[in-house]
């Protein structure tokens, strides 16, 4: 039995295809996964260590101080999806 190639696909490029989208995922959530809600020095050194610095909640990625779950997910559609969506789109002009 010949094997059937949909007109404007060759088989290479269906292959190719979902592992170009595994990767763009991964990359994505790599991305999403540093925001982490914890906690952080603002400013550094910390009063332990002689400075000024206190420790208080929020994004370790971006030190961006969050208070609420809520702000935290207002912090991860506000200021990180735009920039991973806008990436994708650029990607997949190229
Ligand atoms: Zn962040």
């Amino acid at each position: 039995m010949e094997p059937t190639i949909k007109s404007g696909a060759s088989p290479a490029d269906e292959n190719e295809r979902p592992k170009d989208d595994e990767k763009i995922l991964e990359l994505d959530q790599r991305e999403l996964m540093r925001h982490t809600w914890g906690t952080f020095i603002n400013h550094p050194p910390s009063i332990a260590a002689g400075g000024k610095g206190t420790v208080v909640p929020g994004c370790e990625y971006c030190k961006t101080i969050i208070y609420s779950d809520n702000q935290f997910l207002s912090h991860l559609a506000v200021d990180v999806l735009p920039q991973i969506v806008q990436r994708i789109l650029r990607m997949s002009k190229e």
